[in-house]
């Protein structure tokens, strides 16, 4: 027997499978896509399909052509990539070999149907290229939104990579194959980081000349001036190899599309990529960033521990309230969050449609009834132009450019749109007539594919109304046909008829047939009767036959006729998909704030943040009227400066009991003023806020983004980040810094970081705690960053002393009352005040927790027995003794005891700094060397003595 890998079939898909070794490669045979070998064991194994054989030991599987799509989604989810292998001509009109082609690769970063997308996700196909080894090469990046053909250029710091990538929703990364089986280490972590998929690509496609020659044939350019990138700029080579690739993927070679032009369903040699747009590059400048852990810890988009929804993150206030309609809106909003403004024109452009919409509330209501009328038209301008074009899409696509041309009417007489609309007019414009044009031809219910036909209008075509008619009228056709043949020929019993085997036939009883006249041709003898056909009915027949397939042949001619002209006009379709969705967002933004009562805020040049009766933009809406507002004051007015009144300190530390609500409080603190910069109004009674260029949060272990290394690691470099990037604009949210590591060593990082933060120089300490002879700090020449620092280390609210001015304290208020058993009930206010608390209340918040009351109780009584011994050396000014009968759970520290880093730096070896440590090695460490130590009489030992008594502290310390 031939072995069945040696057929040609068989060869054919062994050199495509060759040729996408990374894919699942389904082979269209017939009416199955199947699939062979490890894909079939694998895939059926993954999504439960039965495993036949091919011949013994071929294993192989298949889905039915139709359940294409169904089954895509299936294999996407699951983690594959497919490729779709088609057969590109009609099998019955081919002898031997059918030719088959690649006619698309779907993978995470390239998919574009609506069914496998996500309509208010943004899915993004990104390339890196490192423009020099080492870890700290930076980089350069390309992102296309392959389903709207959005692409965006950027040049990157190694920091910057992964916030980049995460910001722009990348779900898949091409890099270059160094071609040693392994993927390169940064990429590597960068694929970690982000959990998205790796495609290796030949290293060549990134070099600059083959990157640039693939650009520039695309887009038909010389040079790339226009784009505003110079020839030279390594960002070519990361957008030219995704050109190459999307190319390769996408559509078919010349020879190919020209066979398959017609034939593939779908129209697949058809596809380009004309929706691409040219790459532009974003001004970093423009927009405040806000990073990987900041997106993630603010839960801008999804929640950490959420599902991967948008529910209850910030961006899903905006999807659960059904306040956008369109898609575009949907995906525009999230990149107004993850890319806020910058510059206060620019806010305050967009605060004035948000504005116009809520003081024009008829017309308000008028965009909004426009834009229900409004489809995903960015996407489908990308699968008109990739040709994955429905019926229904082509429809909707003319539908929703009316319903913009009536848009750009109801926003004539606002003079906040005035911009907007002298973009969406014209495009209105040119694409009227195509647009009526689809209207005029297609069903006002399309059919979901053409496969059926359906989608045209009775009367738009004449030739397909023919092949309807011929369809439809076959049997009044045979009986006027009848008529016509009996008033010709005395043949009175003839009959025209048909059967499915048979087909159409002429029928005389066995007496008449014998005067049948010639032009009657014999088809077959029955018992009693002859039947007959005759030139003109073969016709019909043939004709009636064919009319069903030619009908819906005439159909894609037309369809496709459609598509060219929609192709025609992609740019101006995205103009129209852009502005729509701007306006989706505003209404969605002046709805919000009109429903929730939020208030316009004012954008500053000074670095302050003032918020008066401010909420947590999501809690707001779960708790409603039980959530506590509070305000926000960091910073002062230029006007204020002086002022008695006013606090000019940058940086606030709030202390509180566990769940009294400090996190909320920073968080609503850093999403007010995110969601100031994207445009939209703020959940305040009053806001002003200074211009920010950053916004860093330290909230919680954040695994994901940082696998394999342990929570503090996680922490150090969070921070580390904050403190080497943080600038006087910036914002940064810090919650519980130090917290994963030991009290003492979280303490004292947690202060320094206070220190740092709180300004550039040292803070002015007393005299007395200066280590001999240190001259006193300077005065610090510049402010930090605008800081909320939530804490339960009550020892750093010292610092708003050390650095007045620059620091103060904020604490959560609790009420407190003697219950029935001697011990405190307590009860969380969550209202942020001045001042510093220093009770943790954390066997209270146990107890809250359920925590057995014997463990409660047990609890004080050691926190009592440390609170004496802690206490012995602690400073006059601890508070001890709380109606608790304790302290601070964390234990109070004799921060005096802290020396500045200046003075530790000048004393080192002696003076002020070596006591204060000393002294908190003698409070903390019990060991039986530190023993041996104090009983040591070193004036009476011998150097070999002392040599002995070093060897055995160490035998101690080494025990
Ligand atoms: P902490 O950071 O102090 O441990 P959280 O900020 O996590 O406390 O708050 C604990 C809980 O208290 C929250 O889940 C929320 O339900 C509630 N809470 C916090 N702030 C407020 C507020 N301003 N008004 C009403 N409830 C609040």
């Amino acid at each position: 027997m031939p072995d069945p890998r040696e057929t040609p079939a068989m060869q054919q898909y062994y050199r495509f499978k060759r040729q996408h070794p990374l894919c699942v490669l389904m082979f269209r045979i017939g009416d199955f896509y199947e699939m062979f070998d490890e894909d079939a064991v694998t895939v059926s194994k993954a999504i439960g399909l039965t495993l036949t054989r091919r011949t013994e030991g071929m294993p192989m599987c298949g889905v039915p052509f139709h359940q294409l799509e169904s089954y895509l989604r299936r294999l996407m989810a699951a983690g594959f990539r497919v490729a779709v292998c088609e057969q590109l001509a009609d099998a019955s009109q081919v002898k031997g070999l059918i030719p088959r082609g690649v006619t698309r690769v779907v993978t995470p970063g390239t998919a574009v149907d609506e069914t496998l997308l996500q309509g208010d996700a943004t899915s993004t196909l990104a390339a890196v290229i490192f423009t020099a080894s080492g870890d700290d090469s930076p980089a350069s990046l390309a992102i296309v939104e392959v389903s709207t053909g959005d692409f965006v250029v950027v040049d990157c710091t190694p920091v910057q990579l992964v916030d980049e990538l995460a910001r722009r929703g990348a779900r898949e990364l091409l890099f270059a194959d160094p071609g040693i089986g392994e993927v390169p280490v940064r990429v590597k972590r960068l694929l970690d980081a982000l959990g998205i998929a790796g495609t290796p690509r030949p290293t060549w496609q990134f070099r600059l000349e083959e990157a640039s020659q693939a650009l520039r044939e695309h887009f038909g350019v010389k040079t790339f001036a226009g784009f505003g990138i110079g020839d030279e700029e390594p960002v070519l080579q990361a957008a030219g190899a995704i050109v190459r690739y999307l190319k390769e993927t996408q559509t078919l070679s010349e020879d190919d599309a020209k066979l398959a032009a017609n034939f593939v369903a779908g129209g697949a040699g058809r596809a380009t990529l004309k929706h691409l747009r040219p790459p532009r590059r974003e001004d970093a400048s423009r927009t405040c960033i806000i990073d990987a852990v900041s997106l993630r810890s603010l839960e801008i988009e999804r929640t950490i521990r959420g599902k991967g929804t948008a529910d209850g993150s910030l961006l899903g206030i905006f999807m659960n309230s059904g306040s956008c309609r369109t898609a575009m809106g949907k995906r525009l909003l999230r990149d107004y969050l993850c890319h806020p403004l910058r510059e206060i024109t620019d806010i305050e452009a967009r605060q004035d449609c948000v504005g116009a919409l809520m003081d024009e509330r008829v017309v308000a209501g008028h965009a909004a009834a426009c834009l229900e009328h409004v489809q995903d038209v960015a996407r489908i301008a990308g699968r008109v132009a990739m040709a994955r074009c429905t019926p229904r899409d082509l429809v909707g696509l003319a539908r929703s450019i009316e319903a913009a041309a009536k848009l750009v009417e109801i926003l004539d007489q606002s003079a906040a749109f005035s911009q907007l609309r002298s973009l969406l007019a014209p495009a209105c414009e040119q694409t009227a007539a195509f647009a009526q044009a689809v209207l005029d031809g297609c069903v006002a219910e399309p059919p979901p594919h053409l496969r059926d036909g359906g989608l045209f209008k009775d009367g738009y075509d004449a030739e397909l109304d023919e092949m309807r008619l011929l369809q439809k009228d076959a049997g009044t056709w045979l009986s006027e046909y009848q008529v016509r043949l009996i008033a010709k020929y005395p043949l009175p019993s003839l009959k025209v008829g048909y059967n499915s085997v048979f087909g159409y036939y002429i029928e005389l009883p066995t007496a008449q047939a014998r005067s049948a006249p010639p032009e009657l041709v014999r088809k077959q003898t029955l018992k009693n009767a002859e039947r007959f056909t005759t030139p003109e009915l073969r016709d019909y027949e043939v004709k009636v036959m064919n009319a069903q397939q030619r009908g819906l042949d005439r159909e894609r001619v037309l369809f496709n006729a459609l598509c060219d002209q929609g192709a025609a006009l992609l740019a101006a379709i995205a103009v129209i998909g852009d502005e729509c969705g701007r306006v989706d967002v505003f209404s969605a933004f002046a709805e919000k704030a009109i429903r929730r009562g939020w208030k316009r805020p004012q954008i500053v040049e000074e670095p302050v943040l003032r918020i008066d009766g401010g909420r947590h933009p999501v809690l707001d809406e779960t708790l409603g009227s039980e959530f506590v507002p509070n305000d926000v004051q960091l910073g002062v007015m230029k006007a204020e400066e002086g002022s008695a009144d006013a606090n000019p300190a940058k940086l606030a530390l709030i202390t509180g009991p566990n769940m009294a609500g400090k996190s909320t409080y920073i968080r609503q603190a850093a999403l007010i003023a995110l969601l100031a910069h994207t445009g939209s109004f703020v959940p305040a009674d009053r806001a002003v806020i200074g211009k920010i260029d950053r916004i860093f949060t330290r909230i919680g272990a954040d695994d994901a983004l940082h696998a394999g290394q342990s929570t503090f690691m996680v922490e150090m470099i969070e921070t580390a980040n904050i403190l080497n990037h943080a600038t006087t604009s910036s914002l940064v949210v810090l919650d519980e810094v130090g917290r994963g590591t030991s009290t003492l060593d979280g303490l004292s990082l947690a202060w320094a970081i206070v220190e740092h933060l709180a300004g550039e120089t040292q803070p002015e300490y007393a005299p007395d705690e200066m280590a001999d002879g240190a001259a006193p700090p300077p005065t610090p020449p510049k402010s930090g960053p605008r800081t909320l620092f939530a804490t339960h280390y009550h020892e750093l609210t010292d610092l708003e002393e050390r650095f007045a001015g620059r620091v103060k304290n904020l604490h959560v208020s609790v009420r407190e009352w003697p219950a029935g058993d001697g011990h405190a009930e307590i009860v969380f206010l969550h209202r942020i005040l001045p001042g510093k608390t220093d009770q943790s209340y954390g066997l209270h918040v146990a107890r809250l927790a359920g925590i057995p009351a014997g463990v409660v109780s047990r609890g004080r009584e050691v926190l009592a027995t440390l609170a004496v011994h802690h206490m012995g050396g602690a400073t006059s000014d601890s508070k001890a003794g709380t109606a608790d009968g304790g302290t601070n759970a964390n234990g109070k520290l004799n921060t005096r005891n802290i020396s500045t880093p200046k003075a530790v730096e000048k004393g080192r070896g002696g003076g002020g700094g070596g006591v204060a440590q000393l002294a908190l090695f003698k409070e903390y460490v019990q060991h039986p060397a530190v023993d041996a130590i104090r009983e040591m009489k070193i004036d009476l030992l011998s150097p070999m003595q002392a040599f002995d008594e070093l060897r055995k502290l160490k035998d101690l310390v080494d025990a």
